[in-house]
């Protein structure tokens, strides 16, 4: 596997922000992923994992020492087991293919999946799932297991956590680290839902009616507050069209920062600032960053 040097990252997130990395490989075998991490280490570079970059904010000055890219690191396969469809994953497979299982088999986590863009590895990280009151809504309700990589004391080891091992936050799961999430195992009870193409096609036209999918963004930036919305507080402010550089508060959708071209990490991070600064003033409320900031800050 080749570790290239100096490459600009801004086209490896959905925002298509951000400097570059000193150090970037894209591994396709778990030897792949090894090879990346005993490579940082002998060069002593700190090491940076994507999945596929939908929520990560890199900074302008890019991102010191390794970053493994996940993307192609992919494979899914399915069976059929105790009454449930069992599907197991690497860490890089696109969450799309991990729709293309349940909907095949009409299985009702296809509708929350059709929402989330990036990799099952980034979904896990982030207990990824929508607002929408589906059930299945967000990743620990399909997770049964989740395989972590860790290289410590100069050797490799592979743990296998349970679902009930993991603590599974709003947005956030923790309990797995230290290491690389490298496969994660799901399943779902395999009672066909005949009408969830359907579903999924309408919840699909509903967020395109939405959220401004065609511009370039990490989707919500803040966290929704307990009992209440962060878009509805942003727009209360009077803040849709804010905008710092090419950083421009949605017009669609308060909660959505959207590039409008040429925008440096700089300029959303200080749109960011602007909004929290406003909603406290005028609602008390302190949003919280759902967005994960990368890099040299
Ligand atoms: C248009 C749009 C709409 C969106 N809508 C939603 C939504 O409705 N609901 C929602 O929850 N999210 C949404 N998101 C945000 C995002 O898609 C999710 O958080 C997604 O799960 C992130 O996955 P990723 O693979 O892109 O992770 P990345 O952005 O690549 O990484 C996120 C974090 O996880 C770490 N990481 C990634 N993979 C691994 C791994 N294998 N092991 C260890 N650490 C890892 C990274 O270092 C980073 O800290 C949206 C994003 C966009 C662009």
């Amino acid at each position: 596997m080749e570790i290239k040097e100096k490459i600009p990252l801004a086209e490896y997130t959905s925002w298509m922000i951000g400097g570059e990395a000193d150090f970037f490989c894209l591994p396709e075998s778990i030897d792949d992923v090894k090879e990346g991490i005993l490579w940082a280490n002998q060069n002593q570079q700190p090491v940076t994992f994507f999945g596929g970059g939908t929520n990560v904010l890199v900074s302008d000055k890019g991102i010191r020492g390794l970053v493994i890219c996940l993307r192609r690191f992919s494979g899914i396969e399915s069976k059929e087991e105790n009454g449930n469809l069992q599907v197991t994953a690497l860490a890089g497979t696109a969450k799309s293919e991990l729709l293309k299982m349940f909907l095949k088999a009409k299985l009702a986590p296809a509708l929350f999946l059709a929402g989330l863009p990036g990799d099952v590895g980034g979904g896990v990280v982030m207990n990824a799932g929508v607002a929408e009151s589906f059930v299945p809504r967000e990743f620990f309700e399909i997770v049964d297991w989740v395989e972590v990589l860790r290289y410590q004391d100069d050797k490799f080891t592979t743990a296998r956590l349970n679902k009930s091992q993991i603590v599974w936050e709003y947005r956030h799961s923790h309990g797995w680290q230290p290491g690389v999430i490298v496969r994660v195992g799901m399943s779902w009870p395999l009672i066909q839902d005949h009408t969830v193409l359907d579903q999924v096609r309408s919840a699909n036209k509903l967020r395109l009616s939405k959220q401004p999918l065609d511009m370039p963004s990490c989707g919500s930036v803040f966290r929704n507050p307990a009992g209440g919305k962060a878009a509805q507080l942003i727009d209360s402010c009077g803040l849709k069209g804010f905008r710092i550089g090419d950083a421009e508060v949605s017009l669609k959708h308060a909660n959505f920062i959207v590039n409008r071209g040429a925008a440096k990490a700089m300029d959303v991070w200080a749109v960011i600032e602007h909004v929290q600064k406003t909603v406290k003033k005028y609602s008390a409320v302190e949003l919280q960053t759902e967005v994960v900031r990368l890099g040299e800050w």
